[in-house]
């Protein structure tokens, strides 16, 4: 997949995910943290599905904002991803759980990392947080070669 040239985003299109990531940080459920966070998918039909953090008393049951957006996006029938924008008080990139998981659906997907400002810190494909990831093709690639044995 990385001979997949990047998704060009316009700046309007920009713009529009870092506001759209900006007001579902607002909705963040954090009362241990109290680190917000926003995120917004672009999905390959065109929506914006935004997701925010929710934590729990149980702190492993809690759930990133990126993984939000995508079972908010998935679970509504869009499973193709061409961008994600998330929004954090400094700009901070996703943890390697949501980097997994968004590679499943898009893993030359364009990220884009702003602060609270707006601020644009880093943006870059996905496959550059999480080089030599592990994907479906990845996968069906190891079975055929097990299935040969
Ligand atoms: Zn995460």
């Amino acid at each position: 997949m990385t001979n997949v040239p990047p998704l060009h985003l316009t700046d309007d299109r920009r713009r529009q995910l870092i506001e759209a990531a900006a007001e579902a940080r607002q909705r963040a459920y954090v009362p241990y943290s109290h680190y917000p966070v926003g995120a917004a998918i672009l999905t390959a039909s065109g929506a914006v599905v935004t997701g925010c953090n929710v934590e729990n008393a149980s702190y492993g049951a809690t759930i990133c904002a990126e993984r939000t957006a995508a079972v908010k996006a998935i679970s509504g029938g869009d499973n193709g991803f061409e961008a994600i924008a998330v929004v954090t008080s400094n700009g901070a990139s996703p943890c390697g759980i949501c980097r997994q998981f968004l590679y499943e659906f898009g893993p030359e997907m364009v990220v884009i990392l702003a602060d609270e400002h707006g601020a644009v810190c880093w943006e870059g494909p996905l496959s550059d947080l999480l080089p030599l990831g592990f994907g479906p093709t990845k996968l069906a690639e190891g079975q055929r070669e097990a299935a040969r044995d």
